[in-house]
């Protein structure tokens, strides 16, 4: 991703006066603006929240500019009236524009993104109703529910007040926070309100303080200190990218709070993107620890009510800090100083649905557009960002050494096909030996498997026969815990059939393979004495409890960790010692694009969660290629060896970083009329110098949510327009009803 320049605006401060055109984006997959006419004593400005009517309803949009469709005047339908929230800001109005031309999307399904909060956009309605467990409890019937919501409601003997002189009593919860924590539905809340068993109360929340920057930090070390002073100097200086590379456990984190704390210092909001938000109750608590105060959360785990609060927080600058998902850059910041992309080789950056687009890219758009510094934060920064190091585009600051003198774990190598394994087992004799010494030495253990549930696959031991999902190429794996067989594509559910669909044999099931479930299976039988937990995006029913799994971790009490991808985000357990990797391979078949360099990171990031504090790591590696390049990088440490090599490849192949690639997917529920669109589609295709088409091939998951998909993949030169060359591919293209073509700049996913 390259940055090429914004499309000119109006200057802001223009008006618009009654009688003139104005364009109104609304939010909604249409073309481009919409012309209305300013009504009688209005004066709108460019990014005004407009009511206008549309067809036969009313709909709310935004000024984008001036008018200029050449309807007859009676046509134009006049402005409503005018929202009273801030404008939408121009720079955020740009970005809008700018992530929609770069992503072949209609903007107002950019706009949508920013718009995601509608009652954001209404007048504050009146504290709305709160509740708390009534007392004495009246007779009432109970249900297991029941008693579950009425054991998180907050106890009313006290009442809070907002003042906070009875702080001591929990604040009451909205309906739908009740809900959640009680994990039911809002029925049962409706129905135990209406049986007197929750008591309705104003719901007045305390102010929540904001971050203080002129809080001391911690004492830096002179490598931390250096490139925190280096970061400062950004701040205020006009547009820049900054590659924070640091190994895990270097202090990142607290390095890049320095510049935050300028940022503030200077008036500015600051934003911070980080992977799975959900997951990163140690990051609050670090800078609750750092700022005395808590940022505005961004993340697709709140309630309403929240999310209405963040975003007229964010819009009226009361916000200073958000920390949030990708969609928190689409946020309307008035004076946003700074952007933090902690993580920032990870892929959840990439949203894959809806407006395709990768936020770590596109907060480098927001950043330019606004002309303000980005800090990209990584242990293992992802290829494309290297590159633009490289090219001088990006300046990099180097950590090499972790705080306080922990060292580094070295990865051993267990060779699979030397250490076979027993059958129905998946832990080695090293790692077994490795684990019981851990244990033994009074530390902690990780057992990583990136592979959730029991067994992702079941099959008929009479007849072989496998058991899929109906709606997707993909076989249905087994949540032991839940009783249920899932699909980890479209999500369907449904229970373990008695006899086997295809030759009716009962009782004939059998799982095959490990998922972590099973591991833990495993690993309870072999360690009785062992306190066990097992750590996966479906085991933990809400960030809360992910909070809590990762407290108890710090606190000793657990012993042995087993876990997916969750545990290997920015969690520091300082007395976990050995991490053991039980399958290492699984990331590197499939032959996506980027394998080796997410195996690459990911391992990294997992092993970089061991002896991070003064005890010493271990990191046991379990693989079946124990000689692929990436294997050996782990190994040795030589991270720069595997990147050179890996880019090299990349390089001689044409593809990015070096080369661009978009990828269309044409997908329907009918397979003909998808074939013969994607047949179609190919003999469009474009035929010029410097680029390539290939496909259409039916996509790895050829049946995906019962919607039939194919892919072509167009691969250009780096110089090569492809914005340009796809709009002008697709619109020769006709597509037939009930055939969509999806575009996919920049693509990570190849599913
Ligand atoms: P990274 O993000 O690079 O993996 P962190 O920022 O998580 O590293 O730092 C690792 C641990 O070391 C954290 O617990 C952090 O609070 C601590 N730490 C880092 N730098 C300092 C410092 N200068 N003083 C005190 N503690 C520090
Ligand atoms: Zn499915």
């Amino acid at each position: 991703m390259v940055f090429t320049g914004a499309n000119s605006q109006p200057a802001s401060d223009a008006a618009f006066l009654p009688d003139d055109r104005v364009a109104v984006l609304l939010p909604l997959p249409l073309a481009g603006p919409y012309d209305y006419v300013v009504g009688e004593g209005q004066r709108l400005a460019p990014g005004d929240f407009i009511r206008v009517p549309l067809a036969n309803r009313r709909a709310v949009g935004v000024v984008w500019g001036a008018g200029s469709s050449d309807l007859a005047p009676e046509k134009c339908r006049r402005v409503i009236d005018r929202l009273k929230v801030p404008p939408l800001p121009e720079a955020l109005r740009r970005l809008i524009d700018w992530v929609a031309a770069y992503t072949l999307t209609a903007p107002g399904a950019v706009l949508k993104m920013a718009m995601s909060v509608p009652a954001a956009l209404e007048p504050p309605a009146p504290p709305p109703a709160g509740y708390v467990a009534a007392d004495p409890q009246p007779e009432i019937k109970m249900t297991p529910a029941r008693r579950r919501v009425l054991e998180v409601a907050p106890a009313s003997h006290a009442d809070f007040r907002a003042d906070g002189n009875e702080a001591q009593a929990a604040p009451p919860l909205s309906a739908g926070e009740l809900a959640r924590e009680a994990g039911v539905g809002i029925g049962v809340i409706k129905g135990l309100v209406e049986a007197g068993g929750l008591k309705p109360v104003p719901l007045i929340r305390p102010a929540v303080p904001g971050p203080d920057w002129r809080r001391p930090g911690p004492a830096l070390s002179d490598e931390q200190a250096a490139a925190a002073e280096a970061l400062r100097r950004r701040i205020g200086g006009g547009f820049s990218v900054t590659l924070l590379d640091g190994v895990t456990g270097s202090g990142k984190t607290e390095v890049y709070f320095e510049a935050m704390a300028r940022a503030l210092g200077q008036g500015c909001q600051v934003l911070v993107l980080l992977p799975e938000i959900a997951l990163s109750a140690q990051w609050l608590e670090r800078f609750h620890r750092r700022f005395g105060g808590a940022p505005t959360q961004w993340h697709s785990d709140l309630g309403d009510a929240a999310r209405r609060d963040g975003w007229r927080a964010v819009a009226e600058g009361a916000a200073r800090v958000v920390v949030g998902a990708r969609s928190a850059l689409f946020l309307p910041y008035p004076d946003l100083g700074l952007i933090i992309v902690d993580e920032e080789h990870d892929a959840s950056f990439k949203q894959e649905e809806g407006v395709i687009y990768h936020a770590r890219d596109m907060a480098v758009v927001r950043a330019r557009l606004s002309e303000i510094p980005v800090i990209l934060a990584s242990a293992t920064p992802s290829l494309e960002t290297q590159a633009n190091v490289q090219a001088g585009r990006y300046a990099k600051l180097h950590l090499p050494n972790r705080h306080g003198g922990a060292i580094m774990p070295g990865i051993e190598l267990v060779d699979l096909r030397r250490h076979l394994l027993p059958r129905q087992s998946w832990l080695s004799a090293p790692l077994v030996a490795a684990v019981e010494q851990t244990l033994a030495a009074g530390e902690q253990a990780l057992l990583f498997l990136n592979r959730r549930g029991y067994a992702p696959l079941t099959l008929c031991r009479a007849c072989g026969y496998r058991l899929q999902c109906p709606h997707c190429t993909a076989w249905l794996v087994e949540h032991r815990s839940a009783g249920k067989l899932q699909c980890h594509h479209c999500g369907y559910l449904s229970r373990l059939p008695e006899a086997c669909p295809n030759c009716r044999a009962e009782d004939r099931f059998a799982p095959c393979g490990p998922g972590v479930e099973r591991l833990a299976e495993e690993a309870a039988a072999r360690f009785p004495d062992a306190r066990l937990a097992v750590m996966a995006s479906d085991t933990l029913t809400g960030p809360r409890a992910a909070a809590e799994l990762v407290d108890r971790m710090a606190r000793h009490e657990i012993d042995l960790l087993v876990g997916t991808q969750v545990v290997a985000k920015g969690h520091h357990f300082p007395l976990l010692t050995l991490v053991g990797v039980v399958d290492g391979d699984l990331g590197l078949a499939g032959g996506d694009l980027r394998a080796a360099e997410r195996t690459f990171q990911l391992l990294s990031q997992v092993a970089g969660r061991a002896g991070r504090a003064a005890h010493p790591g271990r990191v046991l590696l379990q693989t079946c290629q124990p000689d692929a390049g990436v294997m050996a990088a782990l190994a040795s440490g030589d991270a720069e060896r595997f990147y050179a090599a890996e880019a090299e490849d990349r390089r001689g192949a044409g593809m990015p970083p070096f080369g661009k690639l978009a990828a269309l997917i044409v997908s329907g529920p009918d397979a003909a009329a998808v074939d013969a669109a994607a047949g179609e589609l190919a003999r469009l295709a474009p035929r010029e110098p410097d680029i390539e088409v290939l496909g259409p091939a039916p996509a790895p998951l050829a049946l995906l949510r019962g919607r039939h998909r194919r892919r072509l993949l167009l691969k250009a030169a780096r110089r090569v327009p492809v914005q340009a060359v796809l709009r002008r591919w697709l619109s020769r293209m006709r597509v037939p009803a009930g055939v969509r073509i999806q575009v996919d700049i920049d693509p990570y996913s190849f599913v």
